[in-house]
Order: C-alpha cells, then structure tokens, then sequence
C-alpha cells in the first residue's frame, strides 16, 4: 500500500520502465511523488507506459534508447536532466534473458549483447547518471537476480552478468559514497510480469509454481517496486553496497521434495485435479490402514500379487 508522497519534487530514471518490473517500479515512484522518465529501448511500450503514468496523475516522460549505447545514453540522460534539472534516482534495471543453449552452442555474439546490455548498460547509465546526481546526492538501485547466486544450466551470460552487476553495485557505493550517492542492488527471484506487459496478459502458473516458494506464491512486479521505494527513499540512508535477495524465500530453502510438493507436481502432470485427490485419498487411506499403497491399488483392481 503507498501511504505518503515520499519523492515529491525528486526525478527518477528507470531504464527498462516500459514493462515488466521496470513499469511497476515506475508507477510506485509515481505514485509517491516521483517525476518519472523512463528510457526503454522499445519506443511503443514506452509510450504506452507513459500515458499509463499520466492518467494515472503522474508527472512523466519516455526517452527510446538503448542502455549499451553510450551515444543514446548520453543523450537520454542530458535530455531528462534538461527537462527536470535533477536526477536524484536511478533505476539500472533494462535487462535481457538468454536462449539456454549450451556452452559449446554458445556464440560471442549472445554472449557480448548480454553483457552489453545486462551490466555495460548499468555501468553506463550510472556514469553519465551520476555526472548529475553527484551535485545533491542521490541513489542508484540496480536490478541483478538470485542468479548471480545460484544456477540452471546452460546461463553463463545471464548469470556472469549479474554476479557481474551485484559486484559493480559495491565498487560504485564506495567510489560514489564521497558524493552522498548510494548504490545497492536488488535480486529478485521469479517474478511473474504478465500483468505488467504490453499489453497485459493473465498470469498463468501452476500450483506448483506457486507452491514451491516458501512464502507460498511466485513473486509480482509490485513486491520488488516495494523493496526499490524503500531503498530510494532517506529511511534507507544507512543502506549501501549490499545486494537484498527477494525471492520469497526460495535462495534460502534446502531442497528437498515434500507431500505437498509431489501432489502438486502431479497435477501439472496429470493436469487432473479430481484424479490427484483420489490418489491422495487412496494413499491417506492406505497409509491409516497401515496397508502399502500397492497393495491397496492390488487390492482395489483385484490384482494378484502377480
Ligand atoms: P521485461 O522483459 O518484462 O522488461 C524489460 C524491459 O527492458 C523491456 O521494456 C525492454 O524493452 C527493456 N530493454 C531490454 N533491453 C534494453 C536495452 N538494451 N535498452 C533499454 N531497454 C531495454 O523484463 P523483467 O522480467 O521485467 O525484468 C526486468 C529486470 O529484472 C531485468 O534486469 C531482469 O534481468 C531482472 N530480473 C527479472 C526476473 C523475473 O523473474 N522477471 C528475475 C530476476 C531478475
């Protein structure tokens, strides 16, 4: 819930902002106070986003470029400060994914724009960011993932470029802490953004995506917008350097399969809801009888023990 108008009179620049986190982080900032730019390299979602902001009451502005580029970065950033005259926060969270072919697979070409874009980008934008910030101070929060910590296979890029960026948050706190400017970095687990997309589109998880997370649900948009208003704000001015895992809990789970995992697992493959409760029954049954599970199945299909 937004309870005050904690930015009011600051200027924040979110890159990505047009979908996704980015636009939630956007409309949160927005919403307490914030003019809102956003620089995004796909310019009609970004102006989709924009006219979203503004009907929402929020002051805004949309810039099309591309965070790897240091000419568009430039540009975008004396724009934004020219029409607001202060960037007091920034947002470093235009990033991409990548396709999961294996190493061997993997080309310089993939491997090159996803850092470009994942970590050069961030080391750009704060720089030409920060060329302004650095008169009053200011914040940069910079969106890394749980996968600077932990791995699927087949994701070097996208994993290295982030170890890449929690690293890059710490040496930018430091060198930039003399200008009152902090620098902490976000890792968000799994975060469902169809809500936040353009346009739109339902949420389609299993009850085993949600299930597995310990706090019981995959992530929104909105609960990483929370932490990042936080962390702009001056409640966190003793907060800098740190990367803040949110991920409803699943970097610190061990992982082992529980009852209620497999139940679930077995719906999304079974696709069968009323089946999965019969197999649930049989095995609760099985088990109060103290009977096998095959015994029972045996006994029920009248099969001998064969
Ligand atoms: P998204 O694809 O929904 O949105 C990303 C936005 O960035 C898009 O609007 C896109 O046009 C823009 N963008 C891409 N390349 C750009 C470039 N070169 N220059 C400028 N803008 C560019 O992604 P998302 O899921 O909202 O992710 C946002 C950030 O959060 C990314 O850095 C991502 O790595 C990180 N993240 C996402 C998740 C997740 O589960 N969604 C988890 C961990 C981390």
């Amino acid at each position: 819930m937004v309870c005050c108008k904690r930015f009011k009179d600051r200027v924040c620049v979110v890159t990505g902002g047009a979908r996704g986190i980015g636009a939630a982080i956007a409309y949160r900032l927005g919403l307490e106070g914030c003019g809102v730019a956003i620089i995004d390299i796909d310019g009609e979602a970004a102006k989709y986003r924009f006219e979203n902001l503004e009907k929402n009451g929020i002051e805004a502005t949309y810039v099309k470029a591309d965070v790897s580029a240091e000419d568009e970065v430039t540009k975008a950033m004396e724009g934004i400060h020219s029409r607001y005259g202060s960037i007091d926060v920034l947002i470093n969270n235009a990033g991409i994914g990548f396709s999961g072919r294996e190493l061997e697979n993997q080309s310089y070409d993939e491997w090159r724009r996803v850092i470009d874009v994942n970590l050069t980008g961030v080391w750009l934008c704060s720089k030409y960011a920060v060329k302004y910030m650095k008169r009053s101070g200011g914040v940069i929060v910079n969106i890394a993932s749980t996968r600077a910590l932990q791995s699927e296979p087949n994701t070097e890029p996208y994993s290295a470029s982030k170890g890449g960026l929690v690293a890059l948050t710490h040496a930018m706190a430091i060198s930039l802490a003399k200008y009152r400017i902090r620098v902490v970095s976000v890792s968000p687990g799994w975060i469902d953004t169809s809500e936040w997309q353009v346009p739109p589109r339902r949420p389609s998880l299993t009850l085993l995506d949600n299930l597995w997370h310990p706090a019981g649900r995959v992530g929104r948009p909105e609960d990483i917008a929370a932490i990042v208003a936080f962390l702009a704000s001056d409640e966190a001015e003793w907060i800098t350097g740190i990367n803040i895992v949110v991920d409803g809990g699943v970097t610190s789970k061990m992982v082992y399969m529980d009852e209620s995992l497999i139940f679930a697992s077995l719906e999304v493959l079974l696709q069968d809801e009323e089946l999965v409760e019969l197999i649930k029954t049989i095995v609760e049954r099985s088990r109060e009888e103290g009977a096998s599970v095959k015994n029972r199945l045996r006994s029920i299909f009248g099969i001998g023990n064969g």
